[in-house]
């Protein structure tokens, strides 16, 4: 693949390119954001349908490295990394759920649950990590890179995939976490996999602030979706799901957001595969957020350019409680590109959105909760219709929320009604009490 080649470039426009293997988070010249620029002249040497081609026939194998999903699109993800410098669990192949039963009750029969939660460590972040880290190991060997470690702030599932990427790889991991403010599973990834963990007496948007400080001295490498190389693995998630349907563009994606890396890492696929000619249209993008933590559906409700960063109130849906999200410009021209809306769901609709849709066989996280709240309400407004397809990226496997699950049932958490809960019955080990509890 010598010919195929992507760069770091401003994403404000500024002049100039930097290659991807150095330690580089910001345009030097504006102190704006990058973005990472394939050269698209190259990849137009095979038509759309080579590469649709190409993409099935490498898809969930087990030759090295198209196991993973992220790896068998190489030539749109990062091209330059060689096989031997991969470090890969075999990320994406994540099922398409029917969600029939859920669909069925809230009149949108064409609902689709997009698993990413499905994976090594639980959630989405495995996409970009893999990227990232293999980035990383690839500029190790030519010698752009020599990182003490590389680290990053976390609401709990980037600091579980650096964690273990870092440790597959065998490179020192540091993670930043806000104290008391992740998950249990979340908080023993890291510990397992052996890396530094610092619990910090703040939120995510303070972990986010010291972790550039240090970035920016040199003192690590950063590893947080700043860092456009994760948007890049994670942009792979549109162009999977447009593959599980046979290249057919879905009329809606919904997805839970925080720093706002995934939106734009969405736009980035769709966007990819337009200029190659794989799709004709874009869909609609519904970014969905906790009400407690909603900077971009403020601005969205403002009519404004701009996301003003607020301090977010704690949510159960935790992985999005941020405030002042890093991503912002780049969700704002996802969002225009894809004709997209705002939505926002309360602690309450999301637990209630939860707790429905595992009624229905799902195992729902509580970000998956918000937008699922999110397509409920959407629907109610008629910005969904009945007829259109819709695809839900759940981001993190409910397995990691096992607190709120069970507060919820056990109505351990006052503010919220835990209508739906469903509680154990305990019986001493006698036939009889086991017949008359069958009812
Ligand atoms: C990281 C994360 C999100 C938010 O993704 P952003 O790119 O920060 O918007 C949503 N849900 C889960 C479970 C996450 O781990
Ligand atoms: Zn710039």
């Amino acid at each position: 693949m010598p010919h195929y080649s992507a760069k770091f470039q401003c994403f404000a426009g500024c002049e100039g390119s930097y290659p991807v293997t150095k330690a580089l988070y910001r345009c030097p010249t504006c102190g704006g954001l990058l973005e990472v620029k394939h050269d698209m002249n190259a990849l137009r040497d095979r038509s759309a349908a080579a590469w649709m081609r190409t993409f099935e026939e490498r898809y969930m194998r087990t030759s090295w490295p198209y196991g993973s999903g992220v790896w068998g699109k190489r030539e749109w993800v990062m091209p330059e990394v060689t096989d031997d410098a991969i470090v890969s669990t075999g990320e994406g192949g994540t099922n398409l759920f029917w969600a029939e039963r859920l669909g069925k009750e809230i009149g949108l029969p064409d609902l689709w649950i997009k698993q990413c939660g499905n994976a090594h460590t639980g959630s989405f972040k495995d996409l970009g990590m893999t990227v990232l880290v293999s980035v990383v190991r690839h500029a190790m060997k030519i010698g752009d890179l020599a990182p003490r470690a590389i680290a990053c702030a976390s609401t709990g599932d980037t600091s579980a995939a650096l964690a273990a990427y870092g440790a597959a790889a065998g490179l020192p991991v540091v993670v930043l976490l806000p104290k008391g403010k992740v998950s249990t599973a979340q908080l023993v990834q890291p510990l397992a996999h052996g890396a530094k963990v610092l619990e910090l007496e703040t939120d995510f948007d303070g972990c986010m602030e010291i972790i550039q400080k240090l970035a920016a001295e040199g003192l690590i490498y950063l590893a947080n979706s700043m860092n456009p190389l994760r948007i890049e693995g994670q942009k792979t998630v549109a162009i999977e799901m447009t593959q599980q349907f046979d290249w057919q563009v879905p009329d809606w994606v919904v997805i839970p957001s925080g720093n706002l890396g995934n939106a734009s890492a969405l736009h980035a696929g769709f966007e990819m595969m337009r200029e190659l000619g794989v799709i004709q249209r874009m869909p609609r993008l519904l970014v969905a957020q906790a009400a407690n933590a909603n900077p971009m559906y403020r601005a969205f409700v403002a009519g404004t350019e701009e996301v003003s960063p607020i301090a977010a109130q704690k949510s159960h849906a935790s992985a999005i409680q941020i405030g002042n999200p890093v991503s912002a410009p780049r969700a704002m021209r996802a969002l225009k590109a894809m004709n997209g809306v705002v939505e926002q769901a309360s602690e309450q609709e999301l637990a209630d959105a939860c707790a429905r849709a595992d009624r229905t066989g799902l195992y729902t996280c509580p970000h998956t909760g918000v937008a699922l709240a999110c397509v409920f309400k959407a629907r109610e407004k008629g910005i969904i219709k009945a007829n259109e397809r819709v695809i839900v990226v759940s981001t993190a496997n409910g397995l990691k929320f096992t607190e709120f699950k069970l507060g919820y049932h056990e109505k351990a958490f006052p503010e919220l009604d835990s209508r739906l809960r469903n509680q154990p019955i305990v019986l001493p080990a006698n036939v009889d009490a086991v017949k008359e509890a069958l009812g």
